[in-house]
């Protein structure tokens, strides 16, 4: 890469981080030092990251793996045991979610409910939990492991409902599979059902789009989340593009799809949760990504712990070696300076799209007051509205200031991920 490339929005980023979080928080991800344990925590989640899939999608940017049977075993096993590392390491904590992800778990649920039996052995599991499902493996027989795993949220990859996008984003399934799979989950007593839809495809028009929400919903789906195409330089989605002679819509298609979903959705009676997320008739909300502190089981899962983030080796045989052996299986950490933890909760209220004014000094201490100026700020030209006790993104701010936010974050997840699938060991990744 040249020096030279995007050197502009790097020295923006720069500027504004070291701005809002301080100049003490270092931003490199790397082997944790000599001794370091994870502290003993009272309550935090967990999630499960379950790597294999029959499917290998050329957009994905998750560490998954094809699925071999053969695996499957080592990668319970290794699960189970770093199910004890963790409890070992922080105590017999309260799990107040758990989210099973990959992956396809839906490949591993044989798996899951033995790895789920020692989390619940081990710790004490008063929360939800949560599982990813691809249309291809539901049926009845899945419905019965999830209930008995004690799974009560599920979401379905579906993507969309038209054939010629399944086929660009290169899903194997047929639309009539998906809306069987969906109507199977719906009618068989889940808390929620969400449906995960991707717009801003090459092709896809704003009809389509709302085809593929009004048939979730009238299938059963009660929460939607509909996210775009995202492009990371490690997939080989840029590739994949080139050879089919498509391209992603531009940014204004992406805009005006946005504000379909979003008109669509509040004349159907979903409200909205998130920049992507709806949901209806008052079910508890599927959600992957807004926990406050989690601790992260599998190749390349991620853990939010009081004194920073951590993420285990992404390679399943490292992976399974560290943790069979009774080994930490944490391959990079960032530790947390000043109110960095602070500031991580605000990016993913801001993402909810609500800002809890009170919790601010209880979470941000110092740096509450450059909070509220920056948030004032937001209000002022319109991307936000205050209401009682907190303040509401509005729908043009949903969708600006989740650019800028997934700007920063994809080029982080990026960098870090790039390096992780490159060697199971790295030395330090700055970002
Ligand atoms: S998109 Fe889903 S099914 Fe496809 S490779 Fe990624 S995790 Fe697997």
């Amino acid at each position: 890469m040249n020096p030279l490339d995007n050197l502009l929005p790097r020295l923006a980023t720069r500027a504004i981080r070291r701005y809002l979080v301080g100049a003490d928080q270092r931003w490199v991800f790397e082997p944790p030092p000599q001794g370091w344990m994870p502290p003993r925590l009272e309550r935090t989640s967990l999630y499960l990251h379950v790597p294999f899939c029959r499917n290998c999608c050329p957009y994905c940017p998750y560490n998954r793996i094809p699925y071999d049977p053969a695996l499957v075993e080592p990668y319970t096993q290794a699960a189970i045991a770093e199910v004890d590392w963790w409890a070992d390491t922080i105590g017999p904590a309260e799990i107040k979610s758990v989210y099973i992800g990959g992956g396809t778990p839906t490949l591993a649920l044989d798996s899951i409910a033995r790895v789920l039996r020692r989390v619940r052995e081990r710790f004490r599991l008063t929360g939800d939990i949560c599982i990813e499902t691809n249309p291809a493996d539901v049926d009845n027989e899945t419905v019965q492991q999830l209930h008995a795993a004690g799974v009560a949220l599920v979401s379905l990859g579906v993507q969309s409902f038209h054939p010629r996008h399944l086929a660009v984003l290169g899903r194997s399934y047929s639309p009539t599979v998906a809306e069987q799979a969906l109507a199977l989950l719906a009618e068989s007593g889940f808390a929620s059902i969400n449906a995960d839809l991707m717009f801003a495809l090459p092709g896809q028009t704003a009809s389509d789009l709302t085809a593929d929400l009004a048939r979730a919903a009238q299938l059963g789906a009660n929460q939607l989340t509909t996210y775009p195409l995202f492009t990371f330089p490690y997939t080989s989605v840029g590739k994949y593009l080139r050879l089919t002679a498509v391209r992603m819509p531009d940014l204004r298609t992406r805009r005006a799809h946005y504000r379909a979903i979003g008109r669509w959705c509040a004349q159907h009676g979903f409200e909205r949760v998130s920049v992507w997320g709806f949901k209806r008739d008052g079910v508890p909300r599927y959600s992957s990504v807004t926990r406050d502190g989690y601790i992260g089981i599998g190749p390349g899962a991620g853990s939010h712990l009081p004194d920073g983030f951590v993420l285990n080796t992404f390679d399943l045989n490292s992976w399974i070696d560290a943790a069979r052996a009774g080994r930490m299986a944490v391959a990079l950490r960032m530790a947390f300076a000043g109110q960095m933890s602070g500031w991580w909760w605000l990016y993913w209220r801001l993402y909810d799209t609500r800002i809890p004014l009170d919790d601010l000094d209880a979470v941000l201490g110092q740096d509450a007051p450059k909070a509220r100026l920056w948030l004032r700020a937001v209000e002022q030209i319109g991307l936000a509205v205050r209401q009682r006790g907190h303040i509401e993104l509005t729908e043009p701010g949903a969708f600006w200031l989740h650019l800028a936010q997934n700007h920063f974050a994809l080029n982080y997840v990026n960098t870090l991920w790039t390096q992780a699938r490159r060697e199971p060991w790295p030395r330090a990744v700055s970002i």
